[in-house]
This record gives structure tokens, C-alpha cells and sequence, in this order.
């Protein structure tokens, strides 16, 4: 955990929430199949996967594949009594480490929806390069600003600063992938060819972003690809229906909300709570299990 003001704020509330016993309703809901936890991760640390990993099978619970819930929600089936959902966003290098050796260990199914074009090119992931122009001054746009600009005008962005700032590999290899995806603990998703704001793109580019990342992965691991994770969660009506008639099966927003029997009807909207890298475990365990999100929805209520 990185040390500040909010983090430890926030381990603070976390404990308060555990010692008061805040998770035991989700225990029991997930318990009663009312409910399924659906977490994600970008790029943990082993310590950090493999310490939710335990949390969960400590507490009783069961992780399930993408492809189980598909065929729950396909055949109208009951939800599994205490389940829980492990998706991972990007393809980050180090998730051949960290998240699949764990899952091999622990046999436990997880999804890695996977960004192509830094597979391909070896490039850093955009917002890494436009992180350290911005840290460096070299551009006073921020990561945060140009995801709200239109897709155009955020590549002639990448492409002006590029020249000024190291460029690393980030992401998986196309062997590296090839290989994780032959393990039978590990589903391969999309998360489109350059993780555009698939809103900020024109009609072509998005169809293009979604349709092109599905036929490149399947070239390289020669499986069909049917989940896809919306970059950053954004996405409207035109990308559903582009999934739609793309043959994808399902898709993952980032809406943190649990999966029940109501997203039966939209298995392109399936949610997912986030487990983030620099906060306490116990912040972690109050996010996975949705509390902090109730919490807060209670807060704003009031
Ligand atoms: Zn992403």
C-alpha cells in the first residue's frame, strides 16, 4: 500500500466496516445464489492476487469461469451458491507471473482480456507514454483529459510526444500469449486492437477496434474469442450492438455493482468491481465485495 492521508483513511473505514461485520449480508447473499461477485484486476502484484485468491477460498468461495457464467445465463440456469468472477484487464507482461503461475496453483479459472496492438508493436500502453509527458512537462494534457477528446485528435497527441518519452514494452508477447492462453485456467478475452474511449471514436474506428482485436487474437491462439471488456468501461448503444453482431457472447463494464439474475438481460453489460494495486488489502476486500460501492450509494443517498 502507498502511504497517505486517503489510504490510511480508507484501511481505517475498511476495518471499521469488517469488525462491524458489513460483509457477512454479502456472504450470505452470495451464499443464497442471489448474487455472484464479479472482481477485476489491471496488473497486481503475486502478493496481491494470490492474497484475494485466499481470501476468497478462505471464506468459502468457489471462482467460476467466463464461460461458466455464459452458460448459466444462456440456460436461464440458478446462480451458483457462493461465487465469484476473476477478469484482468490490458495484458500487462507481468501477468504471466503474477496472475496465471497463481491460477495454475491454485486451479482457479481467470479471464485476461487483452489490448492487441501493444502485444504487436511492443509499445508502452498509451497512457503510460502520455503519463510521463505529462510528468516531464512535455504535454499539460493530461491522461484524464484526453480520454474526454475525440479519438483523432488523442493519437496526433501520442504521436506528437512519442519521440520525447522511453517507450518499454508493457504488455505480454505474442508468444507469451500464446502460451498462457493453452493453460486450461486461462480464458483469453478482448479489450480492443489500442484501447481507444471506444465513445470518442467515429462509428468505423469503433467497429474496427472491436471486430479487428477478436480476428487478431483468434489468428494467434487460434481459439475463438467471445468476452470483451470495454476500455476504461465506456461504451453505448452502437458498441453493444457491434458486439452483438460480431459474435461476441458477453461483455464487462467497469459499473461496480454485483452480478444477479437482472443481468440475465444484459449479458453485454455484465458488471465488475475493482481491485486496485497502491490501497490496503482491506480497502480491497470492502471493494471486492462491493460494500465500499453500497457505501457510498448509501452516502449519496442520504
Ligand atoms: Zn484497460
Amino acid at each position: 500500500m502507498e502511504f497517505s492521508i486517503r489510504n490510511i483513511a480508507a484501511w481505517l473505514l475498511s476495518n471499521l466496516y469488517i469488525i462491524f461485520g458489513k460483509i457477512n449480508h454479502v456472504k450470505k447473499s452470495a451464499k443464497n445464489g442471489e448474487i455472484i461477485l464479479s472482481v477485476y484486476f489491471h496488473n497486481p502484484s503475486k502478493k496481491l492476487f494470490e492474497g484475494c485468491v485466499k481470501w476468497f477460498l478462505k471464506n468459502g468461495f468457489t471462482i467460476i469461469s467466463t464461460e461458466e457464467l455464459n452458460s448459466i445465463i444462456k440456460n436461464n440456469k440458478q446462480l451458483p451458491a457462493s461465487s465469484v468472477i476473476f477478469t484482468v484487464d490490458d495484458g500487462w507482461k507481468e501477468n504471466k507471473n503474477n496472475i496465471v503461475a497463481v491460477a495454475e496453483t491454485y486451479k482457479i479459472p481467470v479471464t485476461i482480456f487483452v489490448t492487441t496492438s501493444p502485444v504487436e508493436t511492443g509499445d508502452a500502453y498509451w497512457w503510460s507514454t502520455i503519463q510521463k509527458a505529462f510528468d516531464k512537462k512535455i504535454t499539460n494534457r493530461s491522461v484524464g483529459a484526453l480520454k474526454l477528446i475525440p479519438n483523432e485528435q488523442r493519437i496526433q497527441e501520442l504521436e506528437r510526444i512519442k519521440p520525447f518519452v522511453s517507450n518499454n514494452r508493457e504488455a505480454l508477447t505474442i508468444q507469451e500469449l500464446e502460451t498462457i492462453s493453452q493453460s486450461p485456467y486461462v480464458t483469453i478475452g478482448s479489450h480492443t486492437v489500442s484501447h481507444p474511449i471506444l465513445t470518442m471514436c467515429s462509428k468505423e474506428q469503433s467497429h474496427v477496434e472491436i471486430l479487428n482485436s477478436k480476428r487478431i487474437l483468434e489468428d494467434w491462439i487460434n481459439k475463438p474469442i467471445q468476452f470483451f471488456a470495454y476500455p476504461n468501461g465506456n461504451y453505448s448503444e452502437r458498441e453493444l450492438n457491434t458486439l452483438k453482431s460480431t459474435g461476441f457472447q458477453m461483455a464487462f463494464t467497469t459499473k461496480p455493482e454485483y452480478v444477479t439474475l437482472n443481468s440475465f438481460k444484459s449479458p453485454f453489460e455484465i458488471p465488475r468491481f475493482d481491485v486496485l494495486e497502491n490501497v490496503s488489502f482491506a480497502e480491497n476486500i470492502i471493494r471486492m465485495t462491493g460494500v465500499w460501492f453500497e457505501q457510498k450509494e448509501r452516502n449519496k443517498n442520504q
